[in-house]
Order: C-alpha cells, then sequence, then structure tokens
C-alpha cells in the first residue's frame, strides 16, 4: 500500500509532537468524499480537529506525523477522557457511518498492521473514537452501534496470519509445520491440524443421518466414504501452491461443517463453541468462485462452484452467503 505524504494538515489544527503513540484510534469521516478531498481540507482550512491518517479503500494520506499530537478524540464537557490525543495515533475512513466495505477493511488493516508494528502496539490498543471518553462519540457510527461487528473487524485488522505468502507455506510444508503456528500468530488457540497446500480434486461427500456436507481432499474423502458418507463428486481443484488458508469448523450440536476462509469468522465461530479442524486444502485468491449456502430448514453449509446449482438450492429456499473464496 502506498501511503501518500502530499498534504498536511493545517497548522492551526493540532500540536506538533507530544505524542507517546499507544493506541490507534479508527474513526469514519462521516460523509461521502473520498481520501484525495478530505486531506484536501485538512490542508486548506482552519477548524479545530485532525487525524494522522485518511483512507477511503483506494488512497491512503498521512497529513501528520504519528508522534504529532491530532486533535481528534478530546472528551466534551462532562465527559471523562478515556484515551487522549497525545496517546493515540487517530485513522479516518472514507465512510457515511455504514460497515466499511471489504477495500476500506482491507486497507485500514494493512495500515494498522504497519502501526502496531512500527510503535509497538498491541491489539487491546486499537480501539475505536467511541472508547476515548465516557461520551462515547458514536465514530465509527456503525462500530459503535454494533460491538459484535467490531469485534470481528478487530480480530481481522489485527491480524497478520490470514494471507500466507508461497515462500512461508513452502517452508511449512517441508517442515510438516501445522496450524497451530498460524493460529498462535493471531494470537488464539486451537487444535492442530496439518497445514497442505499441494492441491488437487476437493470432493463432496452427504452424510444421510446429519444432513451435512463435507468438502475434503482425497484421502479424507475415501476414509470418509467407507464409514458410510455418500460421495457426491468432485467439488473442483484446489490449486497447488495456494496461498488463502481455508479454516474447517464443526458444529457438535447441528454436525454441520462449515469452510472459510475469512481467519476473523473462523475465529469467531472457534470462540462460538465449533470445534476448529485445520486446514484441508487451500484456495488462490484468483480461481473459480465457489459459492456457499446455508440451509436454515437442516442447518447444513454448502458450497458449489456451480452457479446453476446455486441458483437452484436458492430457490429451493437456501439462503445465498456470497462468495466464500476463489479456489
Ligand atoms: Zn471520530
Amino acid at each position: 500500500m502506498e501511503i501518500k505524504h502530499d498534504h498536511h494538515a493545517h497548522s492551526g489544527n493540532y500540536s506538533p509532537g507530544g505524542n507517546s503513540c499507544q493506541y490507534i484510534v479508527v474513526h469514519n469521516t462521516g460523509g461521502p468524499s473520498g481520501a484525495y478531498n478530505e486531506a484536501e481540507y485538512a490542508q486548506n482550512n482552519q477548524h479545530p480537529n485532525s487525524y494522522h491518517y485518511v483512507l477511503d479503500g483506494t488512497d491512503c494520506y498521512q497529513i501528520l506525523d504519528d508522534t504529532d499530537t491530532a486533535w481528534a478524540v478530546g472528551a466534551w464537557a462532562g465527559a471523562r477522557q478515556l484515551i487522549r490525543n497525545n496517546q493515540s495515533i487517530s485513522i479516518e475512513v472514507c465512510s457515511d457511518g455504514t460497515e466499511f466495505t471489504g477495500a476500506e477493511k482491507e486497507q485500514l488493516r494493512e495500515l494498522v498492521g504497519i502501526l502496531m508494528e512500527r510503535h509497538g502496539i498491541d491489539a487491546d490498543h486499537v480501539v475505536r473514537h467511541y472508547d476515548c471518553h465516557t461520551g462515547h462519540k458514536l465514530c465509527p457510527q456503525y462500530y459503535s452501534l454494533n460491538p459484535d461487528a467490531w469485534e470481528e473487524l478487530k480480530a481481522y485488522i489485527t491480524t497478520e496470519g490470514e494471507e500466507v505468502s508461497p515462500e512461508e507455506i513452502t517452508a511449512a510444508v517441508a517442515a510438516g509445520i501445522n496450524m497451530q503456528e498460524y493460529v498462535q500468530r493471531c494470537g488464539s488457540s486451537a487444535p492442530i491440524a496439518q497445514v497442505r497446500n499441494d492441491g488437487g480434486e476437493v470432493y463432496r461427500l452427504y452424510n444421510e443421518g446429519s444432513g451435512d456436507h463435507i468438502f475434503t481432499t482425497k484421502d479424507e474423502a475415501d476414509a470418509l466414504a467407507k464409514s458410510g458418507w455418500e460421495m457426491e463428486g468432485i467439488a473442483w481443484t484446489a490449486p497447488a501452491g495456494g496461498t488463502k488458508p481455508v479454516y474447517r469448523l464443526y458444529n457438535a450440536g447441528s454436525g454441520d461443517h462449515m469452510l472459510t476462509a475469512n481467519y476473523a469468522e473462523a475465529n469467531e465461530l472457534y470462540k462460538a463453541g465449533w470445534s476448529y479442524e485445520g486446514v484441508p486444502f487451500f484456495a488462490s485468491g484468483e480461481g473459480q468462485a465457489v459459492h456457499r449456502l446455508y440451509n436454515p430448514n437442516g442447518g447444513d453449509h454448502m458450497l458449489t462452484a456451480s452457479e446453476a446449482e446455486r441458483d437452484s438450492l436458492e430457490a429451493a429456499g437456501w439462503t445465498y452467503e456470497g462468495v466464500a473464496f476463489n479456489a
């Protein structure tokens, strides 16, 4: 990500220096302008607030040094200050107060990762403007009104391990390293399962007893077929050398297996009591779209690379949950 430095906050809008950089504070601008226009405005107008970074999913501008003190989180009269301007780096996301877009989340995650590493800030010190004083400003609005969504976003933007480089994968597979390493890096704990990214056909099997579909590579598919699962055929082909781990989780209550390439989602499910079964295969992030559907009657999650099947399941009452990953 390129961080642009061709704009600077108006000299009347902040205090130079003095910031101990202990916290990262996430805001939304609350309006429709993009990062360029926001940076222009902050440079050309004197008004009593400021920030360090502004991003819109495409561009990111830094308009103050991290160690400058922005006027961003001050409490209003009657509210008690919990996190001060001179302790925090403020990031504005150009958003009208609704959920951040995928591109904004990704860019925010990259910037937060850079700042956490640069200043030795841990995930507990990544906060909303909402958290900075007892007046609880509704900023960023969507994530102030939806604490669960904030927890999910925070897990995502403070996690470094979702994208694993091809070199790391090659080394991990050669060394027989298991998923535990990746999970530990993400600050959680989960049972050990093997990582493999040698690709190959992914098989779909069905368990008539539980009404569950499972997707797995050849070895496990063969074993499941012997133990009574019905082989339904090849669902898609996983790429050799894929870099996006696909996590599998299991709900012992409903008997449902679920796959996701979204680490934050996997971690949320794990925390909600699903068992973590590891990474049966990897996705490339660029291949064929694999769609996820949910059956509100049986509680089963289903994946299909066929748009026709997706459409017919949706017509039959399944809920379409979007593209789970690109094989
Ligand atoms: Zn704010």
